[in-house]
């Protein structure tokens, strides 16, 4: 893969796999917004990629809904259309690296001689952090952040259950789970955070019918039931969350703006 995007954002007989964001059209990168605009040909997943972005491609450009292809026939697709010669941008929803498939696209693609890239995205998790008006990792608090979800169909490894990685104290980023938010409680709990543990799930985040629900380990199930949430939904656990989300206390203060604290662009008033 050559990453270089010095040149075009899509360059005549390549994909350019495109992270399309969490649904706000600004959300977007600058290179996401050119590469789509240079297309002939886009292909995106479904509702979760905003109908907007599609309207950026120039006029007369296919465009495909791949959410009711296959992977084989996806893969046709594109590459079908860069053995024309053709600019080929698949949008992902929010950041291709994380619960996409690219890996086994570009695979196909590349074997065929195909000429692949990716342009990053803003991940769903961080548009949720943003409409929360919080941070996930907090001094004295959490330096991790951890991805994850339920196991389903796709399997979750054993040594990745939630239970386990809730037990570590990270703040936790859970994807493609709300509609079993009572498990995600469940599995907290027993990982050993305290029912009191700032806890958030953000609905549609970043569209313009995004819902906040903030509260603890306690009470969000029945906030989520209530709602009648089941997909597009981000679930956050953590301390780091913070007063926002149903936490209490000041935040400590980051050494970073520590006026004793020096670093290499800012001399501290004492020894570092
Ligand atoms: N690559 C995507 C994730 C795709 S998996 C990303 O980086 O965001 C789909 C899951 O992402 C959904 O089940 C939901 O948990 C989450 N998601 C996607 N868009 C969302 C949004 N706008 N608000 C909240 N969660 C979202």
């Amino acid at each position: 893969m050559d990453p270089n995007f010095r040149g075009e954002p899509v360059r005549p007989g390549e994909v350019v796999f495109v992270g399309a964001g969490p649904g706000d059209p600004g959300l977007i990168t600058v290179l996401g917004r050119k590469a789509v605009e240079a297309a002939d040909v886009v292909l995106y997943a479904g509702s979760l990629v905003n109908p907007e972005i599609l309207a950026w491609a120039r006029p007369g450009v296919p465009t495909h809904d791949t959410s009711g292809l296959t992977l084989e026939e996806t893969t046709r697709i594109c590459l079908e259309a860069a053995r024309q010669g053709r600019r080929v941008v698949r949008l992902h929803t929010g950041d291709p690296s994380l619960y996409g498939a690219v890996q086994e696209q570009i695979e196909r693609l590349e074997r065929h001689g195909v000429p692949c890239r990716i342009v990053p995205g803003v991940s769903s998790a961080f548009a949720s952090a943003a409409a929360l008006g919080t941070q996930l990792t907090l001094p004295g608090v959490t330096q991790t952040v951890v991805f994850t979800r339920l196991g389903g169909r796709t399997p979750v490894p054993e040594s990745e259950a939630l239970e386990r990685l809730a037990s570590t104290g990270a703040t936790l980023c859970v994807f493609l789970s709300v509609d079993r938010i009572d498990e995600v409680v469940d599995a907290c709990l027993r990982g050993g955070l305290p029912p009191d543990t700032p806890t958030a799930v953000v609905h549609r985040a970043s569209w313009p019918d995004e819902v906040c629900l903030t509260g603890t380990l306690a009470d969000i199930a029945p906030k989520v039931q209530r709602a009648g949430f089941r997909r597009q939904a981000m679930i956050l656990v953590g301390r780091a969350l913070g007063r926002r989300v149903g936490g209490s206390g000041e935040p400590p203060r980051s050494r970073l703006y520590d006026p004793s604290f020096s670093h290499g662009y800012r001399k501290g008033d004492s020894p570092p």
